[in-house]
């Protein structure tokens, strides 16, 4: 008998018929992610597929029963699905955690101005990301400006094939001597992070010509001023849509990987879970890339509030619930690149096309800042996903002391709920194109579906 353990790819593992179904189920999430590049566009549509499917807004103080299909809205930013089971919530509810804010560029709250006969804006960056790969690509302008009449705005320029993109300069070579000395984090600060905007002038203003022209373009299509700049969410993300990666077609490569990459399969397993034994829920949260607190994120009270609103109905008591209950904390993990391997600890590093990564602990350097599964649980999942044949791996991020990072599982373990970070292993987290293999991607989907039926 061998007792050693064998990394398994899934091109070994999975029959041709099945990968084709792989690469079939990849299809939506392509959609999926060109469709959700912020997380109120993810909410919008989520909500959207979720109500095609049955499911209706949650109403506070409603009495639920098995088989209802319900969703809470939470300031159009975060949103929690639920299936109601068969079983009381007594017995505790299935839940995945996955989140749908990605680095990005937020617009400063006066961001408009000009400078060398240029318009531009000026943005402060939202998550961890490194800023010199944001310059010289292709942008898009997307979120919501809220008037004081009331109305609110949504704007998206750059995601359609005929819309113009925005762009952030970088030096060229020929004068970039000076800045070609700088340490990588410091090449391109954050005050360098200005968008061009137009570059015409008004015709008949003599002070401010270029900011005026592009403040009539945009009060002839959206009917807004500056000062609305102030109060709206508004964010620069990359314009390029999601594509096939590599000759066989087996990798995507998009923005916003991490981590719509896990939201999307979690979701879409519970979108066709009927009649579950428990309740089964997808939570898709906002505010991770930047520690999860607001009003909208994984610290917020608006998730117990949803779920002591479900005990209320039930006369059950949350903290039993909780008590009882799992979550798969949804996230994406590093794989190994072999461009880079001095950072990784290749027995312990996750691979692409080795299906879905398990995180005991998060966390840096002495697994500071961040909880830990307890074995029972993870082994419980692993027999679940066994009989599944749902393909999965173990890592830590990287080498001890180069790095780490948390997820919203720290959050959800406060509130004495079983957790474990799993994920899509993915390269070049955080950068404005992500890569993800679409094989593990489908073992996510077929991880998830398998979890809501524990
Ligand atoms: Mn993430
Ligand atoms: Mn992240």
């Amino acid at each position: 008998m061998d007792l050693r353990y064998k990394r398994k790819n899934a091109y070994d593992v999975y029959s041709a018929e099945e990968m084709e179904q792989a690469y079939a189920y990849c299809e939506g999430y392509k959609k999926f992610i060109d469709a959700s590049k912020t997380e109120r566009l993810a909410v919008k549509t989520a909500i959207k597929i979720a109500e095609e499917h049955g499911f209706d807004e949650f109403v506070p103080g409603k009495k639920y029963y098995a088989g209802d299909k319900i969703y809470l809205n939470q300031k159009k930013k975060a949103a929690v699905f639920a299936v109601i089971g068969k079983q009381s919530l007594q017995s505790g509810f299935l839940m995945t955690a996955a989140h749908i804010d990605s680095p990005r560029l937020d617009l400063k709250p006066n961001p408009l101005y000009q400078d060398g006969n240029l318009a531009l804006l000026k943005s402060h960056y939202y998550g961890g990301l490194r800023k010199y790969q944001w310059v010289t690509i292709p942008l898009a302008l997307c979120g919501t400006v809220c008037k004081k009449n009331g109305e609110s705005v949504d704007i998206e320029i750059g995601n359609c094939e005929e819309d113009p993109v925005f762009y952030i300069t970088d030096l060229l070579p020929h004068l970039a001597s000076k800045q070609a000395e700088k340490k990588m984090a410091e090449a391109i600060p954050a005050e360098n992070l200005n968008i061009v905007i137009g570059s015409v002038p008004d015709p008949d203003a003599e002070e401010d010509r270029f900011k005026i022209h592009f403040l009539n373009l945009l009060h002839n299509k959206y009917g807004i001023s500056q000062e609305d700049f102030f109060t709206a969410d508004l964010s620069i993300v990359p314009a390029e849509k999601a594509r096939d990666v590599g000759l066989d077609r087996s990798l995507i490569g998009a923005y916003g990987h991490d981590d719509r990459i896990c939201a999307y399969p979690a979701f879409s397993a519970l979108l066709e879970t009927t009649a579950p034994e428990k309740t089964c829920i997808a939570l898709l949260a906002d505010r991770e890339e930047v520690g999860s607190m607001g009003i909208t994120g994984m610290q917020s009270r608006f998730f117990d509030m949803f779920i002591e609103d479900l005990c209320l109905s039930e006369d059950v008591n949350v903290n039993r619930v909780y008590r009882a209950s799992s979550c798969i904390s949804a996230d994406v993990a590093a794989a190994f690149d072999p461009t880079y391997q001095d950072v990784f600890d290749a027995n312990s590093a996750a691979y692409l096309n080795y299906g879905i990564v398990l995180s005991k602990y998060t966390g840096a350097r002495g697994k500071s800042g961040a909880s830990e599964a307890c074995p029972e649980y993870m082994a419980k999942l692993c027999s679940v996903f066994d009989q599944a044949n749902a393909m999965y791996q173990f890592h830590e991020m990287g080498k001890v002391d180069a790095g780490g990072g948390g997820t919203v599982s720290q959050y959800i373990a406060n509130r004495n709920i079983d957790v474990v970070d799993i994920g899509v292993p993915m390269l070049s987290m955080h950068a404005p194109y992500e890569l993800a293999a679409k094989a593990d991607i489908y073992s996510m989907y077929k991880a998830m579906k398998a979890f809501y039926s524990l």
